[in-house]
Formats: structure tokens, C-alpha cells, sequence
């Protein structure tokens, strides 16, 4: 395994097309400043809800 990270996991939802995906923090940060992937809709944190545990 490698020890890069924390493997922090988030769930996405876009509010917009309804993509839903699981996501880490790199990809949280791309889509915040790139918007959805799928739709393209601008995404603000509160499409991520985070995964404690
Ligand atoms: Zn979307």
C-alpha cells in the first residue's frame, strides 16, 4: 500500500444533472474550481457530503 494521503473519501452529487460519484480530495478540488464533470454546472461544497469513518 502506498502511504500517500489520508485516503480521504467524499460522496459527490451534482445539483444539477444528479451525477453521483465517490471522490477523493484531489477530485473534490478539480470539480470545485472546474465545475461538474458530467453537466458542467458550477459545484460549491455543499454538493460533497464527507465520509467519516
Ligand atoms: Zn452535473
Amino acid at each position: 500500500m502506498t502511504s500517500r494521503g489520508a485516503g480521504q473519501r467524499y460522496d459527490f452529487r451534482c445539483p444539477h444533472c444528479g451525477e453521483y460519484v465517490q471522490i477523493d480530495a484531489d477530485m473534490m478540488e478539480l470539480l470545485l474550481a472546474s465545475g461538474c464533470v458530467a453537466c458542467g454546472g458550477p459545484i460549491s461544497t455543499e454538493a460533497f457530503s464527507n465520509h467519516s469513518k
